[in-house]
């Protein structure tokens, strides 16, 4: 019982191959840099011993069919897969899956379609994570392959949260709405913190905070999403690392006439040259700390903003929810930046949270709450596992299927 999970970017395939008894990871690697000149190949696994090995190649890879035969001849050189029948499932991860999916679901021809019909919402992700699709189809014909969206998660949300105040027609003739992203991250430390809480997920209410290089927010109401910061694209919202989050959208109309900036120079200004980045020079959290110790007044204002805009959040979240069990943070930021946490953090034991400073601080790798024991509101650390989700949601919705049919079918769809 393997299940093995791909994240196929436009130029790279990220995969990590799972025992499904016990979700250890038997291997985990990437590719990058696929179509250039020096691609490169890098991983490790587990010998028969149980010893780690790891392995870095430069190599040419011309493109993702080539890519994902040498993830394949590896795993069989290294012996943690025996061949196509050791494999219970594929998940793979795509994107945008629209209002069309709420679930993961089993791949097929119309359900490429669809994926590929959502492309124009994803340009950058979707065809990647297509092509991904196919090589995987192509390579392992007889083993069932489940698509993993990461906008899946936050279609419970309601009308009221996913409805921008535009005309009607966008939305039912142009799908224009608020989607939601991270939802795969979302959903794991969701999980995860019910647990820790000793709760069932539909007992709990939470707000998520994925911050990482991109980051979100969402407001989880006993298990379900019912609000989230990331809109029609991963553009809205929080502060990113290069993304603006929210603005003004009069500023777009502000800098085409005043600047005579085109939509091109707009998107990439937005998407690229923002944040953080275009806050203080740059999108690395450490040097900004860094930056912030040597008296930099623009890396002190990126941080003040950041997470001015993230307490915004946490607010019009709570209000939401009414009642708030746990506060989770997770991503890259969310995971290690103790003074993040705690600006988020400041002044709300009125509002339930007693933050523990020294628990705050203490530099942990595993999950973890940074409150007092006597927090009405628990404050925890959660280090995401997209892959791992993944993993378990395709095994969820192959066994879903088999307990429906009692059989496996050849093409159907849980959606
Ligand atoms: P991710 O996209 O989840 O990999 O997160 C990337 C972000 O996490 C970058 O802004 C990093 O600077 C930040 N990050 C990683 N490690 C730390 C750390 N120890 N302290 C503060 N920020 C960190």
């Amino acid at each position: 019982m393997k299940v093995l999970v791909l994240n196929s970017g436009s130029s790279s395939i990220k995969y990590q191959l799972f025992h499904a008894a016990n979700w250890r990871v038997l291997a985990a690697g990437a590719v990058n840099r696929i179509g250039e000149p020096r691609g490169e190949f890098s991983g490790r696994w587990r010998d028969a011993d149980g010893e780690e090995q790891g392995f870095a190649l430069d190599q040419t890879i011309a493109n993702h069919r080539e890519g994902l035969g040498r993830i394949v001849a590896r795993l069989r050189e290294t012996q943690v897969l025996a061949g196509e029948g050791d494999l219970t499932a594929i998940g793979h991860r795509v994107v945008h899956g629209g209002e069309a999916f709420q679930r993961p679901t089993l791949i097929d021809g119309a359900v490429m379609a669809v994926i590929r019909g959502m492309s124009p919402l994803a340009p950058l992700h979707n065809p990647a994570n297509l092509a991904g699709i196919e090589v995987a189809l192509n390579l392992f014909p007889g083993v069932p392959q489940v698509a993993v969206f990461d906008t899946a998660f936050h279609q419970t949300m309601p009308p009221a949260a996913y409805r921008y105040a535009l005309p009607e027609e966008l939305y039912k003739a142009h799908r224009v709405r608020r989607y939601g992203f991270h939802g795969t991250s979302h959903a794991y430390v969701s999980r995860r913190a019910a647990a820790l809480l000793g709760k069932a997920p539909q007992e709990c209410n939470l707000i998520t905070l994925h911050l990482g290089n991109g980051a979100s927010a969402t407001a989880v109401r006993g298990g379900e999403s019912i609000d989230t910061s990331m809109g029609l694209t991963p553009l809205e919202g929080l502060v990113m690392g290069t993304r603006c989050g929210d603005l003004d959208p009069a500023i777009h109309f502000y800098l085409a006439n005043n600047l005579g900036m085109d939509i091109q120079a707009l998107d990439d200004l937005f998407n690229r040259r923002s944040g953080l980045l275009g806050l203080c020079g740059v999108n690395d959290m450490r040097e900004i700390h860094r930056r912030i110790g040597q008296g930099d007044s623009a890396a002190a204002l990126a941080l003040e903003v950041f997470c001015h805009r993230l307490r915004k959040y946490l607010g019009a979240y709570w209000v939401e929810l009414g009642r708030l069990d746990a506060l989770v943070f997770t991503g890259g930021i969310g995971e290690n930046d103790a003074e993040v946490r705690a600006r988020t953090c400041a002044g709300l034991e009125g509002m339930g949270i007693l933050l523990d400073e020294a628990a705050n601080q203490a530099r942990g790798q595993g999950e973890r709450r940074v409150t007092r024991a006597e927090s009405p509101v628990a404050v925890l650390v959660i280090p995401t596992n997209e892959e791992l989700e993944i993993a378990r949601q395709t095994l969820e919705a192959i066994e879903r299927i088999d307990s429906r049919s009692g059989m496996f079918p050849a093409s159907s769809t849980v959606s």
